[in-house]
């Protein structure tokens, strides 16, 4: 079990987990060299799984904003069969899809058989924003991590493995960040007025994920709390948990039914 898991039953509290990945590795050079090859394997890995055509594995990302969402799929993916991957971003929903139930839009992007699908953001949304910013009432926000954990139930007794990784930063890195985006014009693009007004209700929204993370960190479906301050790390540690995942899941080619031995092309 990786160091990063949140064990079934842990009370996650945010401030005693480390946000640096120095606390865990001390050579940035040779965590980055082996983030390669561990990048090179989940390439490797992810054609089998898509030969297999049985399995399917579904990686879910949360952060708060600037927390580094986006640059980690990026990274992570880079080189793999664009084909084998789907990555769905969960925006705040449509009038048809409020007027369904909320994991209905979700339920709908989940991988299928034989790929690979990373949510940037999720069903975790409805019990994140929708709980700190009112949007509905508590009664009905409360009911839904029993709904989560039932729903990622389902999707694993069906044959769908899911990670879920909380990329943890800390208040001052994501405002070193912002200001990051402000400075560059070409990263202007990124910055929104709205993350500010979310930042001074950073207390919260900690509050918020540490009760996902604590009452969702389920035996089939794990959250990952990630020191995600230094993007070298971040990138090592998802990928060597990904990698792990792979190898437990060890998809196969499939079996041919003929013998390409006697097959003779133009005979
Ligand atoms: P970046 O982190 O790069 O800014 P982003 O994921 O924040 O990208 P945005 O378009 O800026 O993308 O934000 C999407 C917004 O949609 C977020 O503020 C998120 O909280 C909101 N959202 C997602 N799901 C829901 C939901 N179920 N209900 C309400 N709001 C939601
Ligand atoms: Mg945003």
């Amino acid at each position: 079990m990786s160091k990063h898991q949140i064990t079934p039953g842990q009370q996650v509290k945010l401030d005693e987990i480390p946000t640096r990945g120095e606390e865990f590795c001390d050579d940035r050079r040779q965590a980055e060299k082996r983030f390669k090859q561990l990048r090179d394997e989940i390439i490797k890995w992810q054609q089998v799984l898509w030969s297999e055509g049985r399995q399917k594995l579904l990686i879910v990302l949360q952060a708060t904003d600037a927390g580094g969402k986006d640059s980690t799929i990026r990274k992570v993916f880079m080189g793999v069969n664009p084909q084998g991957v789907k990555v769905v971003g969960f925006k705040a929903p449509s009038t048809l899809e409020r007027s369904h139930d909320y994991l209905w839009r979700v339920h709908n992007e989940v991988p299928p058989a034989g790929m690979i699908g990373v949510f940037n953001r999720s069903h975790y949304e409805d019990v994140l924003v929708v709980r700190v910013e009112n949007l509905v009432p508590e009664d009905v926000w409360s009911k839904r991590y029993q709904h989560i954990n039932d729903f990622e139930r389902l999707l694993t007794d069906t044959g769908t493995r899911i990670l879920k990784f909380y990329l943890h930063i800390s208040r001052d890195e994501q405002r070193e960040r912002f200001q990051d985006r402000l400075d560059v014009p070409e990263k202007h693009y990124k910055f929104s007025l709205d993350d500010l007004e979310k930042r001074k209700k950073w207390d919260a929204y900690r509050a918020a994920f540490e009760e996902a993370l604590t009452r969702c960190s389920t035996e089939w479906a794990p959250w990952h709390v990630i020191p995600a301050d230094q993007k070298w790390y971040r990138n090592l540690a998802i990928s060597e948990i990904i990698v792990k995942t792979l190898e437990d899941m060890n998809p196969q080619f499939p079996t041919i039914d003929f013998d390409p031995a006697s097959v003779k092309i133009d005979e």
